[in-house]
């Protein structure tokens, strides 16, 4: 006999959990589980990412990012601080290196002020420099909200807190199959469950896990890994706010930056490289069935002609430590090839359309007795929470009164 929940997650990552929590908020008495591939809770994107807090500034006016960045860094920093997670406010200030950047820098402060972070303000090149000596600026932007935060320890927190409640969180169930059943779905995850209603929070797998149950999905996911540099400590204590780029207003990504972290690391990163393995860590991985689908993808002649230069160059930059460098320089003149530590990496799950252009927004789609979040790249670890309640509206779950 298959256990039965009324609802079943699909994925334990933060926007999974941060799912389960919300709906076991709005109905405590509802039977719940989150499936995870594998033996722990976020070990994919949410435990390889930049660790930043992000203040709600890039993106466009009215979209679900703006809005819920700025709902879920709250709710977020709210959970952190009642849970005594490691936080801290360092602050960001995002640097124009060239004349060309400065205009770009005057439309992310008019998108700041449209999305209510009224904080910002616009720095000229001394400032810059006073406050970073040696970076290369000729004007800035000052957000001093941003924050930097520990997401693995967040994930593991609500993992533990929903295991307390009575909620199963279960790692090493990898759903394989799923069958609709009369009032939901037959899954098999290793073992088989009946539930209600499933939310599909897989991240890399999401597209694929979306074809399980029958749905076509409107978009595919594209691997785009990121290759971090820990910096030498005799660089550490001279940065100590985030430092970014001005990012390319057609792509998703940031930009190579400067993250301190919670562990007091100083790291750069992340590039962009277009990744032929969805869960491939290491430069140069790759999973035959994802370059199948690629082959298969109609939007993949797009992607290569929309992006084949930006790709050639992000992949120079996973394979040459003197590409990466020079990719640092242009943001911080004083770091050497000698200031170059060891390498991480981590992947992200972006969203493409059958054009070949990439989905910048957040992404749910309805299926029956089912929701899939089909687009949660950066800041979805920011907007997690906020994520998580506009997950448990679409899924028609009433806020508690
Ligand atoms: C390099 C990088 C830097 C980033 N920097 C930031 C940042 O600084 N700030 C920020 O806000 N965001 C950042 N992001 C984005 C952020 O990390 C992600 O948006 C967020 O972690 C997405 O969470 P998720 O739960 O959707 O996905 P994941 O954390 O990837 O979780 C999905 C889970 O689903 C599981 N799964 C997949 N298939 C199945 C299946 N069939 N059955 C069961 N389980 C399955 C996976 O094992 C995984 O644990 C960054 C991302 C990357 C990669």
């Amino acid at each position: 006999m298959a256990d039965r929940f009324d609802l079943v997650v699909v994925g334990a990552g933060i926007v999974g959990l941060a799912t389960a929590r919300a709906i076991h908020s709005r109905r405590p008495n509802a039977s719940l589980a989150v499936l995870e591939k594998e033996g722990e809770v976020g070990v994919h994107q949410t435990g390889h990412n930049s660790g930043v807090v992000h203040s709600g500034v890039y993106y466009r006016p009215g979209s679900l990012k703006a809005r819920l960045t700025l709902e879920g860094r709250a709710a977020l920093l709210e959970f952190a601080a009642r849970e005594g997670i490691r936080t801290r406010t360092v602050g960001k200030v995002i640097v124009a290196s060239r004349p060309e950047e400065l205009p770009v820098l005057d439309s992310l402060l008019q998108h700041a002020q449209a999305n209510g972070v009224n904080s910002v303000r616009r720095l000229s090149a001394n400032e810059v420099t006073g406050r970073l000596p040696g970076v290369a600026a000729l004007g800035g932007l000052d957000i001093p909200t941003a924050a930097i935060i520990d997401y693995p320890a967040v994930t593991r927190r609500l993992a533990e807190r929903l295991i307390s409640d009575g909620v199963a969180v279960l790692p090493r169930h990898e759903l394989e199959s799923a069958r609709p059943a009369p009032g939901g779905w037959d899954l098999n995850a290793g073992e088989s469950f009946r539930a209600q209603f499933v939310v599909n929070c897989a991240g890399l797998e999401c597209d694929l896990v979306a074809q399980k149950m029958g749905v076509n999905p409107p978009v595919a996911i594209v691997p785009f890994r990121g290759d971090y540099y820990r910096l030498s400590h005799r660089l550490r204590d001279q940065i100590p706010c985030l430092v970014y780029p001005v990012p390319d207003p057609d792509l998703p990504f940031l930009g190579v930056h400067l993250t301190p972290t919670v562990d007091d690391e100083l790291l750069a990163g992340p590039n962009a490289a277009l990744g032929l393995a969805r869960e491939g860590y290491r430069v140069g991985e790759v999973d035959p069935r994802q370059l199948l689908r690629m082959a298969e993808f109609p939007g993949t002649l797009g992607l290569a002609r929309g992006y084949g230069a930006l790709a050639a160059r992000e992949w120079m930059r996973s394979w040459s430590p003197a590409a990466f460098l020079a990719a640092i320089q242009e943001l911080w003149p004083a770091v050497a090839r000698s200031d170059l530590g060891s390498r991480t990496s981590g992947v992200r799950a972006q969203a493409v359309r059958p054009d070949g252009t990439l989905e910048d927004d957040f992404v749910f789609v309805r299926g029956d007795s089912a929701l899939h979040v089909l687009n949660a790249p950066s800041p979805a670890a920011t907007a997690s929470f906020a994520i998580a309640e506009c997950i448990a509206d679409e899924a028609g779950i009433p806020r508690a009164s």
